[in-house]
């Protein structure tokens, strides 16, 4: 059966979910409040960099298959179904801040006119579809809420969207559960499970998922951190642990720290929900304490080769949060740009898709390059924070020439010490012999 969806949120989670349920057949609304992203989404451009989304978008606009808009009277009526995909960001006291979900559910009772299934994509609390449920519950239509938290990762979104391990649904009522299983079908023939469940459950999971990740890369990190001290190599150390099956090989690579918009204010999320039932979280607190330090571990290491950062010029490649996004939010580089500055460093940044977005938060305090070796003239040193692939294979002789020292502070541990050693470069990675 296909459906009339209104998705609340057009950033990375409603337009890939929503651009995915147009392009298997239903009719899509996008709706959010924000009118400069919405007059650019119906121009066919999408404001964020996501590899295969716009492609996807444009094609189902043109289909008429998808549109947006920022007037609920157009998004909201006759919906089948009310997608909510709007941001959960950190709260004050670590918790995740309701207060724009709550606003969209506000403007879907003032506007709904039909039965229509609450299908809640942003990250929640624990007991908050049952909030949901109440403040529904006074309507005169049938709006039953399904929790279905969204697993999808930047940078590869449309893919996991598309080809989801598996999907989660948590609801009361076994209607709309095999309403919306139905609306997946195109998404788990692979034989990947529909996953039925509470509503608790279900947004629980998702924290879970989130902070086991989390916890997994502080994990590394920490063992990096012994390693360097020790003189050990935490790569060889990796890879004694990856390759037993019951550890894995996801998640299990150090680095200057995990960021981006939903590993850092989840695991805080989820600190915060333990405290609110009288519970420590020690796991919780440890994650996340481990990766404020390792965000700055390539300071450290800076700080302890130069002693004196001021007037230094560091040349930073990549600064977003991982490869394939642009999207900055926690990301190491901000808590390294943000040192150096207070240091009186000169910092100098390339990044193939963020440019804009530290330019919006850094204003002209970091000079931004459109391109990786120019920077280099005369810099003291070069971080590397972010594995995009064209940072793997670089022009070493010309990085070296370019330098007025040719040092190398890589947060990703994309080289051999060794060889780099052999090179010239005095190198500096994470967890790999005596800093
Ligand atoms: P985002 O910040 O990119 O987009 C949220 C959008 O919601 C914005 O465009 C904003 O203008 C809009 N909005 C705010 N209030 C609104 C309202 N009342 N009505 C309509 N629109 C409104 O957020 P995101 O990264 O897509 O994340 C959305 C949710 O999904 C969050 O809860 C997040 O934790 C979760 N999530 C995100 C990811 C990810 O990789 N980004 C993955 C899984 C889950």
């Amino acid at each position: 059966m296909l459906m009339k969806i209104c998705v609340a949120g057009s950033g990375y989670v409603g337009l890939v979910a929503g651009a995915c349920f147009a392009d298997s057949g239903n009719t899509v609304i996008g709706f959010d409040i924000d009118k400069h992203k919405i007059s650019s989404l119906n121009n066919g451009k999408v404001p964020i960099f996501e590899p295969g989304l716009e492609e996807i978008v444009q094609k189902n606009l043109e289909a008429k298959r998808l549109s947006f808009t920022t007037d609920p009277a157009e998004a909201i009526p006759n919906s089948d179904l009310f997608l909510l995909a709007v941001g959960t960001p950190q709260g004050s006291q670590g918790e995740a801040n309701l207060s724009y979900l709550l606003n969209a559910v506000d403007t879907f009772g003032k506007w709904i006119n039909k039965d229509c299934i609450i299908l809640v994509k942003s990250t929640v609390p624990v007991g908050t579809a049952d909030r949901i449920s109440q403040m529904v519950g006074q309507l005169k239509y049938f709006c039953p809420v399904v929790s279905n938290p969204e697993f999808l990762k930047e940078g590869t979104a449309i893919h996991d969207f598309l080809k989801p391990e598996r999907v989660i649904l948590g609801s009361t009522s076994s209607k709309a559960i095999s309403i919306v299983s139905e609306l997946y079908s195109p998404f788990v023939r692979s034989g990947n499970p529909i996953l039925v469940m509470s509503n608790r459950s279900a947004e629980l999971a998702k924290y879970a998922a989130n902070s086991f990740l989390a916890m997994r890369v502080s994990f590394i990190n920490e063992i990096a951190l012994l390693s360097e001290r020790f003189g050990a190599d935490i790569e060889e150390v990796r890879k004694a642990l990856t390759t037993d099956s019951r550890i894995g090989n996801r998640f299990l690579y150090p680095g200057c720290g995990y960021g981006g918009s939903c590993f850092p204010k989840d695991v805080q999320a989820l600190i915060r929900m333990g405290h609110e039932q009288g519970l420590e979280m020690p796991l919780f607190h440890a994650t996340h304490n481990i990766n404020e330090r390792q965000k700055l571990s390539l300071f450290e290491k800076m700080k302890h080769h130069y002693q004196n950062m001021n007037g230094k010029k560091v040349a930073l490649w990549g600064l977003s949060f991982k490869p394939l996004t642009n999207d900055i939010r926690e990301a190491p580089s901000v808590a390294l740009i943000t040192q150096l500055l207070k240091a009186g460093a000169t910092v100098r940044g390339y990044d193939p898709a963020a440019n804009a977005e530290i330019r919006h938060h850094f204003g002209d305090r970091v000079q931004l390059y459109d391109e990786s070796y120019s920077m280099l003239d005369g810099a003291d040193g070069l971080a590397i924070l972010t594995e995009w692939n064209e940072f793997r294979t670089p022009d070493f002789s010309r990085i070296k020439s370019s330098m007025s020292q040719p040092t190398l502070f890589d947060g990703r541990n994309l080289f051999d010490p060794i060889q780099m050693r052999e090179l010239g470069f005095d190198y500096f990675a994470i967890g790999r012999g005596k800093r």
